[in-house]
């Protein structure tokens, strides 16, 4: 039941945005309503009120209806109920003559109201009914009403109509916090602190999504592994903060290659990057990796590193007939890379997409 309740509320599931907390108010009005009116209809069969108990069978299935609905036209009936409520809390009041504590569900209709529809329009929405709720009370003070209770019942409805209104912007404001702080955290928790692009714990999370999406598609997923030749070299002569430089400058032309909806750019770590992107064939794929390899070579001129720098590159394709793991994936692509470190360096070597894997 407790399980039911919070899968059906949606209380566990991850807060994405404002729209989360407005959904599982709508789906608690539509419940709460359903609840009500089941008691109701029980009640009324018990003590045989058959007029009421008629119009209750009807709401009842009306809402039994509704809760059918798909997500998106129960979540506007569930505005239409919450109002149909207020409508009847009002219509309770008149013909009780305001007796028997019925004005007080008003308060709940104010704080659903405010969480519905956010605190502005939530205040105007709540003012209007209580000032009908008000006016219909004091018209019933010289009779069933005394002025002291009408008095009141207005000072309370007044401070919860605005701790109502203070509760929904404290609460607004935390969830915008909250979920600022978690895309940024996710956002941190994805990127390379020095060069910005994605970093190895987002590569160990996209590739093996990438590889079973590629099982399901036509398009090869290409997977390079990318190196900078005698990288320690170039910080044993120029420094530590040059080599920094030099990895940012090209992780700079590696995001400008690589714009493509589904492409990603990866440091796996050091001076080794990696890169995942769609492609119809290998010549395509080879032509993209080559065509970076060619411009490292000549970014010493137009970024402020010291020399030149070259990188080699181990290119792997994998097409949806193959069935590899995440695992031997990399390694493949790592001894690519190594082949082409073997071969002397500057050099990108491709696997064919009909080559055995077997890892040898
Ligand atoms: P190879 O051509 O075989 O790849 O030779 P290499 O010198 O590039 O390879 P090796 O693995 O021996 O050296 C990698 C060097 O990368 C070691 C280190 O100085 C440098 N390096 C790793 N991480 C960073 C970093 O964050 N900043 C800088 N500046 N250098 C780094
Ligand atoms: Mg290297
Ligand atoms: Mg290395």
């Amino acid at each position: 039941m407790k399980n039911w309740f919070k899968t059906y509320l949606q209380l566990d599931k991850d807060i994405e945005s404002n729209f989360y907390r407005k959904k599982v108010t709508s789906k608690f009005i539509l419940l709460f309503s359903f609840i009500i009116l089941s008691v109701l209809l029980i009640g009324n069969f018990i003590y045989s009120n058959t007029a009421i108990f008629n119009v209750t069978l009807t709401l009842f299935i009306l809402m039994s209806i509704i809760l059918a609905l798909p997500g998106k036209q129960r979540k506007y009936a569930s505005h239409f109920v919450l109002h149909f409520m207020a409508l009847g809390i009002l219509f309770v009041v008149y013909f009780n003559q305001g007796k028997e504590y019925t004005p007080i569900w008003s308060f709940l209709y104010t704080f659903l109201v405010m969480s519905l529809y956010g605190h502005k329009v939530g205040l105007r929405i709540s003012i209007g009914f209580l000032t009908i709720l008000l006016i219909l009370l004091f018209s019933f003070t010289s009779t069933t009403v005394t002025m002291m209770e009408f008095l009141r019942f207005t000072m309370v409805s007044c401070f919860t109509l605005f701790f109502a209104y203070l509760a929904e912007i404290l609460i607004s404001r935390t969830f915008e916090k909250l979920i600022t702080a978690k895309s940024m955290l996710e956002q941190l928790t994805k990127t390379d602190a020095l060069t910005g692009l994605f970093n190895r714990r987002h590569f160990d999370e996209v590739l093996p999504q990438q590889m079973s999406a590629a099982n399901r598609s036509d398009e090869l997923l290409a997977l390079a592994i990318i190196d900078i030749d005698y990288f320690k070299n170039y910080n044993d002569t120029f420094g530590h903060p040059a080599g920094d430089v030099a990895l940012v400058a090209l992780a700079n032309l590696l995001k400008i290659r690589m714009k493509r909806g589904n492409d990603a750019v990866f440091r796996l770590g050091g001076e080794e990057f990696a890169l995942l992107y769609q492609t119809k064939n290998e010549e395509s794929a080879l032509k993209l990796v080559e065509d970076i390899r060619g411009a490292v070579e000549s970014l010493d001129q137009y970024c402020e590193i010291e020399t030149q720098i070259t990188i080699s590159a181990g290119l792997l394709l994998i097409n949806a007939n193959q069935h590899m793991t995440v695992e031997s994936a990399y390694e493949l692509a790592d001894k690519l890379l190594y082949q082409a470190k073997n071969a002397g360096r500057n050099k990108v070597i491709i696997s064919a997409s009909n080559v055995d894997f077997s890892l040898t």
